[in-house]
């Protein structure tokens, strides 16, 4: 990677993401860019940021062609929740929006990175220590969305070769920029309600078990598995990757350690909690780790440690 394009840049990954791969790649060879402008953002302060609607391919293709960008990653998306909200937007936004770019893609000899994610899977999926390869059938328009996308990228690097590659992310966990309305948004939640209101209330029941993952390894992720070898890539999209996988009652336990007096009730949301049943409880990264070598740096007590502190840091 050079000279990089990020679409939906001004979300949960993208705002962190933008820095990241700027202190790498160089400011002025990461392009921020959203749908609509933020000036409170440091993305937009910090470096070149445009303005990219995903739904419009010219946005894509004048940008890609100012910037002389030869790679993109593409974050655009509606999340888990807010997509059963709006079906119909997050087929648009999602597919339409991966179709466009990866048309760009195609035409500019661009790569382009695309994450997936667990919502790919569905109830019919094998729930623990879920292989890279099986049973697809979510029941949440996210999920269709996602296994739509995985397929497309790879029929984009098998008939036109473009070098599509991506990953399955869990519910990732991050202090900067809050969750997008995603089903595993609780697991950031409670770390600022536990500091904030010392109690927190859960809207998914006990023994909700999915898998989940701290930013900087997610972060890490986008970067080694576009500067991996190809000829090392038998799969290039969709690769399962974790970190953990804890309960609503585990990481409430892990977080009471350090706050004592922290409590925790539920209220269960009954579109989360059926959103939520469906996804794996443990997903199987062995691909990946084979692969290109995946190898997280954070498990749920070392997180929680970082969480807490960088929360303090920003809140009190
Ligand atoms: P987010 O919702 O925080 O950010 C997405 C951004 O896309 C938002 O800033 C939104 O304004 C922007 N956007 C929406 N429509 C757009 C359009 N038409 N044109 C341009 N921008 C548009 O999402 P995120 O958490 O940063 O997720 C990024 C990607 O990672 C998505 O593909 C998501 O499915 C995937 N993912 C995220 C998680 C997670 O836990 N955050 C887990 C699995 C997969």
């Amino acid at each position: 990677m050079k000279k990089i394009l990020i679409t939906g840049a001004l979300g949960q990954i993208g705002s962190e993401l933008t820095s990241h791969l700027r202190n790498i790649y160089g400011v002025n060879n990461v392009v921020a860019s959203s749908k609509t402008r933020n000036e409170e953002s440091r993305i937009v302060e910090e470096g070149p940021f445009e303005i990219v609607d995903v739904l419009k391919v010219e946005d894509i293709a004048e940008t890609v062609k100012k910037y002389d960008i030869d790679s993109i990653i593409h974050l655009a998306a509606l999340l888990s929740a807010v997509g059963e909200g709006n079906p119909a937007l997050a087929w648009k936004v999602n597919v339409d929006g991966l179709f466009n770019v990866l048309e760009v893609a195609r035409e500019t000899k661009c790569a382009v990175f695309t994450p997936s994610s667990i919502a790919a899977f569905g109830p019919s999926t094998p729930p623990d220590k879920t292989p890279q390869d099986t049973l697809q059938r979510p029941t949440t328009m996210y999920g269709v969305t996602k296994v739509s996308g995985e397929l497309l990228c790879d029929y984009y690097f098998k008939k036109f070769g473009v070098d599509t590659r991506g990953v399955r992310y869990p519910g990732l966990i991050s202090y900067e920029t809050l969750p997008g309305g995603g089903t595993t948004d609780y697991a950031v939640h409670i770390y600022y309600d536990a500091i904030q209101k010392g109690k927190f209330t859960c809207y998914l029941k006990e023994g909700t078990a999915m898998d989940m993952m701290y930013m900087p390894d997610a972060l890490d992720a986008i970067v080694q598995l576009m500067e991996a070898d190809p000829n090392k890539l038998v799969h290039r999209n969709a690769f399962n990757i974790t970190a953990m996988s804890f309960t609503p009652e585990k990481i409430f336990a892990e977080i009471k350690k350090h706050l004592p007096e922290f409590s925790m009730d539920y209220h269960v949301d009954p579109i989360r909690q059926e959103i939520a049943d469906s996804w794996p409880n443990s997903l199987d990264d062995s691909v990946a780790r084979e692969e290109w070598g995946w190898n997280p740096k954070y498990d749920l007590s070392s997180m929680t440690v970082d969480m807490l502190a960088k929360l303090r840091e920003k809140l009190c």
